[in-house]
């Protein structure tokens, strides 16, 4: 059998980032994913710059989109708009995710996709899991610690050890991207977020400019939500934007993807057991008020990878020294919860409430990102606030 210090599965932001520093921490360290790469992932791609200074990397500029975003665009429900200069990457996830397997392969880490992680079993000393390559027979490894980054559907792990995360009917919600190719009244350096509850009782429904591996550009309709039919709002709000911005042209895709895991559980972030580390969205971390995951993601990811090193080092737990590490996200996210806009009875409670939080929000958010350009990445604060 195999023997590793760490095993992470899932490829994405979260798996990537802490094989990344496991590995260059001395770590043997094997990371898995289920996909043959680069994989399609229905997310938005877009983050702010102090993802660069969490991941220790700067982005190649092929990696982008085309158009990076420069300004945002808060729309309502009654046509009205704030505008706000704000610099944030675009990114597709299939060429931005692929490249940080390779930067962790280059750090050290071994990667296979096309490797679905199967099952697992703990004890005092490690985690036996079970693999299997596509096209081959099931294969057990051994780890002394096991980082679970599979994403919102967390499988096996967090079914297994808590299935009660999945069975409730709270939420029913998703995510759903149109790619039009066509013409448009908008800005391609703009994000356009549209907070209207008929749209997304999650956050805001979205559209801007992306560039598809195809090298095309394409504008981006899409939204999300915790409750409902979500393809209904997207029909909706897709109507809606077409007339608004005189959008023409045909869908080329059409991305969804359903949430299994119960969102609205008062206990959501949930960082593991023994030597089971959770990561990224399958610890919980996607944050609806603040409309991003991948911060989280790759911060949490870093922090499972320190944890390991530092109770190496020290002779603590693994879990503890991450639960200090991550201490502020994880608050930051629980608190957020309950400041999720479903809150709201009307759109009209919604403005007001965005409205009368305008001025502070925005000053918080040049306040900390400029903070954040010399905070150490660990010290970090995700934004907005
Ligand atoms: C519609 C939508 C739009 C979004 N837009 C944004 C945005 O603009 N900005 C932002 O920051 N966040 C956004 N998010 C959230 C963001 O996508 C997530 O928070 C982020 O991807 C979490 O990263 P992760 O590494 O935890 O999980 P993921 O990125 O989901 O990666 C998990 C990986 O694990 C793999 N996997 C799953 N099961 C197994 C298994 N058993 N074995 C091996 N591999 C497995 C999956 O194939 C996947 O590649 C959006 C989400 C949605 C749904």
């Amino acid at each position: 059998m195999r023997e590793y210090d760490l095993f992470i599965a899932g490829g994405g932001v979260g798996g990537s980032t802490a094989a990344k520093f496991a590995a260059r921490g001395g770590l043997k360290t094997l990371f898995v994913e289920k996909c043959k790469t680069p994989r399609k992932k229905p997310c938005s791609g877009i983050q702010f710059k102090y993802l660069e200074r969490i991941l220790g990397e700067k982005i190649p500029r092929q990696r982008l989109c085309r158009h990076q975003i420069r300004l945002i665009r808060m729309c309502f429900h009654d046509g009205t708009s704030f505008y706000g200069a704000f610099p944030m990457l675009n990114y597709m996830r299939d060429t931005f995710d692929q490249w940080l397997n390779t930067v962790a392969q280059e750090n050290g880490a071994e990667f296979r996709d096309e490797c679905e992680f199967l099952d697992f079993e703990e004890d005092a000393n490690g985690v036996t899991v079970t693999v299997r390559q596509a096209g081959k027979d099931p294969e057990k490894l051994r780890a002394r610690y096991a980082v679970d980054a599979t994403g919102l559907d967390s499988q096996p792990m967090r079914r297994k050890l808590r299935p009660g995360d999945f069975s409730g009917q709270a939420s029913t919600g998703g995510g759903i991207n149109y790619y039009i190719e066509g013409k448009a009244r908008l800005l391609p350096f703009a994000l356009y977020q549209f907070w209207n509850l008929e749209y997304s009782d999650a956050m805001f429904a979205w559209l801007y400019n992306k560039t598809l591996s195809d090298g095309r550009d394409y504008w981006v309709a899409g939204t999300a939500a915790l409750s409902g039919d979500v393809r209904e709002r997207q029909e909706a709000f897709y109507e809606y934007v077409r007339k608004r911005f005189d959008l023409r042209g045909e869908i080329a895709e059409r991305e969804e993807y359903f949430i299994s895991m119960d969102m609205k559980s008062k206990d959501r972030v949930w960082l593991g057991q023994g030597r089971i580390l959770m990561v990224g969205d399958s610890a919980g971390l996607m944050d609806g008020v603040r409309g991003v995951g991948q911060d989280a993601a790759a911060l949490s990811g870093r922090f499972a990878a320190q944890a390991i090193l530092e109770s190496d080092r020290k002779g603590t737990r693994a879990l503890d020294e991450y639960a200090r590490l991550a201490a502020l996200i994880t608050e930051q996210t629980r608190r957020n919860q309950e400041r999720e806009i479903d809150r709201f009875a009307t759109n009209e409670e919604l403005k007001a409430y965005i409205k009368g939080n305008l001025i502070s929000t925005g000053v918080k958010m040049v306040a900390q990102s400029l903070l954040n350009r010399f905070r150490p990445p660990e010290r970090i604060r995700l934004l907005p606030p």
